[in-house]
């Protein structure tokens, strides 16, 4: 079989931090599906948001994984090096009316909706032709947001309204999902600042890069909708999707680099080996 043709898993983490076991969890459990399914394993660098990937996290990583005995194929596909790719798919939306330049600020949606209840997912419009080139003009910034309405009509129903979990939700969902794009109501694709956002490069990339079994954690399972959507305005074939379950620290909460969680590198330096921790993480 061609390479093409094989089943493909990837493990596509953020160079924002040093990986903790969250991660190891993560690449563990990708890395025996794809040795289950006799796939490819595909590491992937998502650095698209510069103002928060570091260089010297992206060699962690690769450290990190080696340390693990995880291998991959290389090139490794770093998404910085590839703007003109997620570019030429935005380019394609926008001249097909499917996406519109939103200048609301983070603070105006927050405002928006209720005090303290959870943010309500936007659903928005362009502007009047008029006001949208005074902004322009002005060089206010702006985001580039699906618009809900007009994929829904440009689709119609479609294969895209459901997807195959064969891992689970956070909720026990399981087997055919029906998609509920709503929920994300009109997703940023594009922002001035950093030229695509999260949707739109890992849509892209699993495609080309011949995904076929979506191995992640728990907290991207209402991500998938959303994919499951742009799949369909972009022609793209639709993975199977694993979800799996979250590590939580003594405090019940899941394990974050923003909590301070021990990092893979602090684990190693205490002495603890990779063979005790794939024991502990429950692989072997
Ligand atoms: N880069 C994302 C993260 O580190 C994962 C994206 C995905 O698996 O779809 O959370």
């Amino acid at each position: 079989m061609s390479p093409a043709a094989l089943p493909a898993v990837r493990f596509a983490p953020s160079p924002t931090g040093r990986l903790h076991k969250g991660h190891a969890f993560s690449a563990l459990t990708a890395w025996t599906t794809a040795k289950a399914l006799g796939a490819r394993f595909i590491l992937r660098i998502e650095d698209i948001d510069h103002t928060r990937c570091r260089p010297a996290f992206e060699a962690g990583i690769y450290e990190d994984l080696t340390w693990l005995g995880l291998t991959w194929e290389t090139p490794v596909l770093r998404q910085s090096d590839e703007g003109a790719v997620y570019r030429a798919a935005l380019e394609g939306l926008i001249e097909r009316g499917l996406v519109y330049r939103c200048f609301r600020t983070r603070r105006d949606l927050t405002m928006a909706s209720a005090p303290h209840g959870p943010v309500e997912a936007f659903r928005g419009q362009a502007l009047a032709p008029a006001e949208e080139a005074d902004r322009l003009a002005r060089g206010e910034p702006f985001a580039w947001r699906l618009s809900l309405d007009r994929a829904l009509s440009a689709l119609g129903p479609g294969t895209w309204q459901a997807f195959l979990e064969e891992g689970s939700g956070p909720e026990g969902q399981a087997g055919r999902i029906v998609t509920r794009p709503e929920l994300g109501g009109d997703v940023v694709l594009a922002r001035k600042d950093v030229g695509v956002a999260y949707h739109l490069a890992v849509t892209v990339d699993d495609a080309r890069q011949g995904v076929t079994h979506v191995v992640r954690g728990q907290d991207l399972f209402e991500a998938t909708h959303v994919q499951c959507l742009l799949q369909a305005l972009l022609d793209l074939p639709q993975p199977v999707y694993r979800h799996h379950r979250l590590l939580t620290g003594p405090d019940g909460k899941r394990l974050a680099k923003r909590d301070g969680a021990e990092t893979l590198e602090d684990l190693r330096s205490r002495g603890v080996t990779p063979a005790a921790l794939r024991r502990e993480l429950g692989f072997d």
